[in-house]
């Protein structure tokens, strides 16, 4: 298991189950993983991988190591006929899988079978009528949607088809760690399609007109469920069929996350390079003067309201408001100068949900770099958002509420300079 932390629709699991007569269902924690994860998503995938473990009667087994050393190894101690994973479209997934295929080459005869992921359409598979991939987002939806995805199927699983780990000697099985009680949202599948629920019946049919407002929280903050795949988005799209436009709005919102993936997939650079190298000259702030700036922007403490109660709320929870990712990026690209993979870099040490894919595109968008981007002339005011999203200022009152008193500080730039001196920039280049 990976990046499909979930019983429920899982392709995998069923093409293995008809394999197989009894299956081992492991999950390896790689070291690289655990150093790159961030502490709020290794906690989130730590009482993911409880929650399987307890709905398997203990028969999930976690060892840690590199994932070509220990599926080797695990298929050897058992004599497995196949692996069957989820596809991972990630760079280091990728070159991750092609070491551990590898690796099984050199065992003897044992087959590699990736089925499925994370995605509605898996990357790849959109493409202009010439094969080549979509830069744009508003074509790649159209084909998107006509390609289309299978109904959620269920995966039925009894212990009774599962192989004991605690039958295999020297499984180097772990102890799932206790879990520390620090994530907003709680993991697992059970939980996942509890909030699903939860946000059709209240939320979905006024998505549409409410998704921008941070003050409102009317969204479904299933994007961390996703990211750890406690719910397929098939599970979610065959709740979207009518024509409600909140419901369509919805649908929209899953096919930005396709479509970063295929973007990724395309352009794996684009992860920490600027995807349209034509901004490669720009002139950025590297000195010890931005790295101040950096800092009172991640500590929420630019003088800007929106823009620091976003960093707070990303602090304390690893939640962010859509919205307010989008104002606060633009803010540390337009406003203060700093390279935008500096800010993706905080989003991604912080966020429940950070995903390269969809965190390195949204900052793309945002810096003016990416594919589709808004063009870079376009500079957001800090101000005119928050009257426009925020307008009773009770999403700035909740993370933010010093503001208006003496402890709040002075703005850390003029907003009206700063933008004119980003436009100089750009013109620049
Ligand atoms: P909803 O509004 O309920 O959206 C439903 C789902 O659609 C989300 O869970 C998500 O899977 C998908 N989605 C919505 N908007 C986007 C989008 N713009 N791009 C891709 N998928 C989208 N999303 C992540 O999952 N991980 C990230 O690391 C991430 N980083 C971002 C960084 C920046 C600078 C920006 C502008 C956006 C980023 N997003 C990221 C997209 C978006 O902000 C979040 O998916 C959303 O806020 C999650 O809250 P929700 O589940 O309540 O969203």
């Amino acid at each position: 298991m990976r990046r499909d932390l979930r019983l429920s629709d899982l392709p995998a699991l069923a093409e293995a189950l008809a394999a197989a007569d009894r299956v081992l269902i492991c999950f390896v924690l790689d070291p690289r993983l655990e150093q790159s994860a961030g502490d709020r998503r290794l906690a989130f995938l730590v009482d993911s991988l409880r929650e399987l473990d307890e709905r398997l009667d203990g028969r999930l087994l976690v060892v840690r190591g590199r994932p070509d050393d220990e599926i080797p190894r695990l298929v050897d101690a058992v004599g497995a006929s196949s692996v069957h994973v989820s596809e991972d479209f990630s760079p280091f997934g990728r070159r991750r899988d092609e070491a551990v295929v590898a690796a099984l080459d050199a065992v003897g005869d044992v087959s590699w079978e990736p089925v499925g992921s994370p995605y509605l359409v898996s990357p790849g598979r959109v493409a202009k009528s010439d094969g080549s991939p979509y830069k744009v987002f508003t074509p790649f939806f159209r084909q998107w949607r006509d390609h289309g995805w299978r109904t959620p199927a269920s995966t039925s699983v009894s212990a009774s088809d599962l192989l004991d780990p605690s039958d295999l000697t020297g499984s180097g099985r772990i102890r799932i760690p206790q879990a520390p009680t620090t994530t907003d949202i709680p993991a697992g599948e059970t939980a996942a399609l509890a909030r699903w629920a939860e946000f059709v019946a209240e939320d979905l049919a006024g998505y549409d007109a409410d998704r921008n407002r941070p003050d409102l929280d009317v969204t479904s903050r299933m994007s961390a469920y996703l990211k750890f795949g406690n719910i397929h988005p098939r599970t979610l799209a065959a709740d979207l069929t009518g024509t409600g436009k909140g419901a369509q709005a919805y649908l929209r919102e899953l096919a930005f996350r396709d479509f970063y993936a295929d973007v990724l997939h395309h352009w794996p650079s684009s992860a920490w390079h600027n995807w349209n190298r034509q901004f490669d000259g720009i002139d950025l702030d590297t000195d010890a003067a931005a790295g101040r700036r950096f800092d009172a922007w991640k500590k929420g403490r630019t003088g800007f309201p929106l823009v620091d109660a976003g960093m707070r709320q990303l602090a304390q929870t690893g939640f962010m408001h859509n919205r307010v990712r989008m104002v606060t990026a633009s803010f540390l690209v337009k406003d203060l100068h700093l390279p935008w993979w500096w800010g993706a870099g905080w989003f991604l040490d912080q966020l429940l949900d950070g995903d390269i894919a969809s965190n390195q595109h949204g900052w793309q968008w945002a810096a003016g770099t990416g594919t589709d981007a808004a063009p870079y002339f376009r500079v957001f005011n800090p101000e005119a958002q928050a009257k426009k999203f925020d307008p009773d200022g009770a999403y700035v009152a909740q993370w933010v509420p010093e503001y208006g008193t003496d402890d709040y500080p002075e703005p850390i730039v003029d907003h009206k300079a700063e933008r004119e001196e980003a436009l100089r920039r750009f013109g620049e280049i």
